[in-house]
């Protein structure tokens, strides 16, 4: 069945942008900004969600949504937006190590394509009243009394433009600050890098409804079906490899073959996108009128296969601290807020991934563990369960009811 395009057009200009000053200016479009600036719109501040991007635009993911990112959409009433863009429904993860396999059971779970996700999502924002422009990068500058300075730039055209709240939803590796040393993000120096690309055409040994991950020594690779049958190919990679085998689709191609799982032969002419260090994270989730949400709030090597749940919950989870500074504009109170409020949604789960992408540098012990899984496959259930599980909202409640 052919699905029609994704598209999701800007709503203002730059002129539009710039002729007051909004409650909440959200950059970045991704799943943690939309949501953030859907979220916010419905509380009633004006909002202005920005992306240097026009959408849809390719993002390196594996495309995978979990339990715990479908709980965050069915609280905020976004649960059937998965079955209308046709999610495909996940059933397995097949892992593969040195030609050896494991099967193991999902219960939740859908693949989507990021073209569809996002701009579904952005679509949701504006739908929720907030005003959307896109190929425009923000940039954060000075603080005045009662706002912060934004600069809007498209091309060599600039604007400004000015919030009383902030929310960074850049992403992994973005710029945001006009004052680069503002920017204190660290990438952890033996991180991964990320690389991604679809093909329109692959083996039908990938079968819908199955998350093929090939392990090696190297970095991983993930491949699923989307709902247009395409096939999503995400990876973590050692950059040195990537240097030594002579690129991505060289280094892609060895993990897949030596993992044992069959090679598309449509990957060594593929579009390849990549990022930097994956493992980044921030001391400091904010800034004078400025809240950092989704990867540009931190993020682990993503085998677990969670950003989009952390990204979305995040957006949602700020907003209510957000919306309580504007009113009470207690700048220390909404530092001391979000850093509590993002370590009790996050940490935990990062812990758990940082563990897994830990484990996945020792070759034996992947091996001895897909050898495990593969006669006794229900011993990475509780992974999965809590993988899945959903994210407390109670923590955020309680801290904005005790400032009122
Ligand atoms: C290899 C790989 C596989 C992955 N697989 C999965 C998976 O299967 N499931 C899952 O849940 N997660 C997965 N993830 C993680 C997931 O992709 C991210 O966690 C998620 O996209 C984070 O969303 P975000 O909104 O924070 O950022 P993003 O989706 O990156 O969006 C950030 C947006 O900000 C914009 N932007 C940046 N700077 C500016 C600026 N200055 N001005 C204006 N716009 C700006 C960008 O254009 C971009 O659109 C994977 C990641 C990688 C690398």
């Amino acid at each position: 069945m052919a699905l029609p395009e994704p598209r999701v057009a800007a709503t203002t200009g730059l002129d539009g942008a710039s002729e007051q000053c909004w409650d909440v200016i959200v950059i970045g479009a991704g799943p943690a900004g939309a949501m953030a600036a859907r979220e916010a719109a419905r509380g009633g501040a004006s909002v202005l969600l920005v992306d240097r991007a026009s959408f849809p635009r390719p993002k390196v993911c594996g495309c995978c949504i979990n339990g715990a990112a479908i709980g965050v959409l069915n609280d905020v009433g976004l649960g059937s937006l998965l079955q209308q863009h046709h999610a495909r429904e996940l059933r397995a993860v097949r892992l593969a190590s040195a030609g050896r396999f494991a099967n193991i059971r999902l219960s939740e779970g859908v693949s989507l394509s990021r073209e569809r996700f996002d701009t579904a999502l952005i679509q949701a924002a504006i739908d929720a009243g907030a005003e959307f422009l896109d190929t425009t990068q923000a940039l954060v500058g000075d603080t005045t009394v009662d706002a912060r300075k934004v600069i809007l730039k498209q091309g060599t055209t600039e604007q400004f433009t000015s919030a009383k709240a902030i929310v960074i939803a850049g992403g992994l590796g973005c710029r945001v600050f006009v004052e680069p040393d503002v920017d204190e993000r660290k990438a952890s120096a033996s991180s991964r890098v990320g690389a991604g690309t679809v093909l329109d055409v692959a083996p039908a040994e990938f079968i819908s409804g199955t998350i093929y991950m090939a392990c090696h020594k190297h970095g991983y690779v993930g491949l699923v079906r989307l709902e247009d049958d395409r096939l999503d190919v995400a990876a973590a990679l050692d950059a040195d490899a990537i240097k030594q085998h002579g690129g991505i689709a060289v280094l892609v191609d060895q993990i897949l073959a030596t993992a044992g799982l069959p090679v598309p032969p449509a990957l060594k002419n593929a579009p390849w996108h990549g990022t930097g260090r994956l493992t980044q994270h921030r001391d400091h989730l904010v800034h004078p009128r400025c809240f950092f949400i989704g990867d540009a709030a931190g993020y682990v090597e993503p085998f677990t296969g969670e950003g989009m749940a952390w990204a979305l919950a995040s957006g949602r989870a700020v907003v209510p601290i957000v919306l309580e500074f504007l009113r009470n504009r207690r700048q220390t109170w909404a530092m001391i807020a979000w850093a509590a409020t993002h370590g009790e949604l996050i940490d935990n789960r990062a812990r758990l991934c940082r563990c897994v992408s830990r484990l996945l540098r020792f070759p034996t012990l992947v091996s001895i563990a897909v050898r495990l899984l593969k006669y006794a496959p229900w011993l990475a259930q509780p992974v999965v369960r809590s993988l899945n599980a959903s994210f407390a909202q109670k923590a955020t409640k309680v801290k904005v009811r005790s400032q009122r």
